[in-house]
């Protein structure tokens, strides 16, 4: 993908502008979106572009799971108490170290009221609950676990299930997708497709006015009058900004749209805009979460470092930034069969053996290493106990012959994607992004606002320290596009 100059423009030396518009939002995805639907709404002439044919980024392709909680409807009719306290209490634990806690306390204390915009705009939940971990089930109910019940989650906060989903079988992105732009349309927002934008038009005292943009080849100019939003997604699809900001994160399975290289955040750099927490990531992981719940996941020293029935991203990270993926799920003939195969998305045992011994002679880790970790885990299960990971008592069983090794490292085929198995064990997205306060306002490095700036979405950094949620995303590129939206159209 090509890297373009990002230094802005004087607002002095463009003589002509090709359009003009009150607010403009730059990136069509969930962030996008909101930001546009609600500038419209707070009566602003609003003209959302994106360099692809038409809207959808990666929130399209996404699983369409939104963290949302603190005792929505849905939440209730499935008998779970909550509050955004404890919500709080969980996001602030699981999005950290470095999670940013008076906007998890705003999102948490303004959740119910975000799911209500949501099924305003006709996203629709179906009050019933996946209870099993799971990336993205293969049914349509509107609430899952997304590690709330995990150790040490379980002695943080009082658990709830907060992964809301929209009533789609499996991938409900789209769904999300499409109502979301048809409210937009509805609101009389323009659009502007296959238009790149390339650099930010500044005036000299730093406040930015204009933005210009590609399309076909040909150069053009737009004139921005109250704010201009940038909702242009994360930048794992640019090698160059990984390779500086987060290489653990190079060489894996981009998640993305193949958009995400980062324009947007080097625009408002360039422009003096402060980033945040650029070398973290999400990690999905490349393996089956129910089968790791029923079994074990081991390092190349056979030995256990995570309680497998976690949110599986947490296990992704630290398989990634503590293992270096060299990581196995451990697992019996019962384990394997109590996952239907429709939801083991291809995955196979790359090792079987009748013994402990063997399988960890097959899989290259030292003598006796296998085995021992197999012989405490099994006395652990007999107990009902997991002193070592804390595993839920629901989940333990002792394993038993013949036994099987997963190499995580052989990929998984999610049920929207065809043909081989994807694999380095890892599928990665961008997490750091431009500073912005709550009310998507981009900050400089002195933490003053850039006049006439915002920004969403993976451009941004909002809830995330160095931990990620599923839902998460979703979840807060809509509630903060929402808010940038909003403040882009205040007159100034
Ligand atoms: C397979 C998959 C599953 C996922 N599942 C979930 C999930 O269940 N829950 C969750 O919360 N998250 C999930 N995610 C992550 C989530 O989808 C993204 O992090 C989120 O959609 C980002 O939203 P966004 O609006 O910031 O960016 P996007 O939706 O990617 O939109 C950005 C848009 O900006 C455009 N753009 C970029 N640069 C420019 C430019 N210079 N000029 C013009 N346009 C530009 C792009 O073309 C794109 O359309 C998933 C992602 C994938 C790929």
């Amino acid at each position: 993908m090509p890297v373009h100059a990002v230094a802005p423009r004087s607002a002095r030396e463009i003589t002509h502008y090709d359009l003009d518009t009150d607010v403009l939002v730059v990136g069509y995805g969930c962030a996008g979106a909101a930001a546009a639907f609600e500038a419209a709404r707070a009566g602003a002439r609003v003209l959302v572009l994106d360099r692809a044919g038409g809207p959808g980024g990666s929130s399209a392709m996404s699983g369409g799971e939104i963290y949302l909680g603190g005792g929505t409807p849905i939440q209730r009719a499935c008998g779970f108490d909550d509050t955004p306290e404890d919500m709080a209490a969980y996001l602030n634990a699981a999005l950290g170290p470095g999670a940013d806690a008076d906007k998890i306390a705003d999102y948490c204390e303004h959740s119910v009221e975000h799911f209500h915009w949501l099924v305003d705009r006709g996203v629709p939940f179906k009050p019933s609950l996946w209870d099993a971990p799971a990336w993205v089930p293969p049914t349509d109910d509107g609430l899952m676990w997304l590690g709330e019940n995990s150790w040490p989650f379980t002695e943080i906060a009082r658990p709830a299930p907060r992964g809301h989903r929209p009533t789609a079988n499996d991938f409900g992105g789209r769904l999300l997708m499409q109502c979301l732009t048809d409210a937009v349309e509805s609101a009389g927002v323009r659009t502007l497709f296959d238009t790149c934008a390339t650099t930010l038009i500044r005036t000299d005292d730093g406040a930015i006015t204009g933005v210009v943009a590609r399309r076909y080849g040909r150069e053009s100019t737009i004139r921005v009058r109250r704010g201009c939003v940038l909702t242009t997604g994360g930048f794992v699809d640019n090698d160059e900004m990984l390779a500086a900001h987060a290489p653990l994160l190079l060489g894996h399975t981009k998640v993305s749209a193949g958009t995400d290289d980062g324009s947007g955040i080097r625009m408002a750099q360039a422009a003096g805009a402060a980033v945040r927490h650029m070398a973290t990531g999400q990690v999905g992981i490349s393996l089956i979460p129910g089968l790791a719940a029923r079994g074990i996941v081991v390092n190349d020293k056979g030995v256990r470092f995570v309680n497998e029935d976690t949110y599986p991203g947490r296990i992704g990270q630290a398989a990634l930034f503590t293992q270096g993926m060299r990581v196995w799920v451990v697992l019996d003939e019962e384990a394997f069969e109590a996952v239907p195969e429709q939801q083991r998305w291809g995955v196979r045992p790359t090792h079987v053996a009748d013994t402990a011994e063997e399988l960890g002679a097959a899989m290259g880790l030292p003598p006796g290493a296998l085995d021992a970790t197999l012989r405490r885990y099994n006395e652990f299960a007999a107990g009902g106990t997991d002193p070592d990971q804390h595993k839920a008592a629901r989940w333990l069983r002792p394993l038993r012959s013949p036994l099987a090794a997963v190499d995580v490292r052989a990929g998984i085929r999610p049920p929207a994607e065809s043909g081989d198995r994807r694999g380095t064990g890892a599928s990665v997205f961008t997490l750091g992004g431009l500073h912005t306060d709550r009310q998507g306002r981009v900050l400089d490095l002195d933490a003053t606002p850039i006049p006439g700036l915002f920004a969403a979405g993976r451009a941004a950094v909002n809830l995330h320290g160095l931990g990620y949620i599923s839902g998460t995303s979703l979840g807060d590129g809509t509630f903060f596009g929402r808010r940038a939206g909003r403040a882009a159209a205040q007159p100034h």
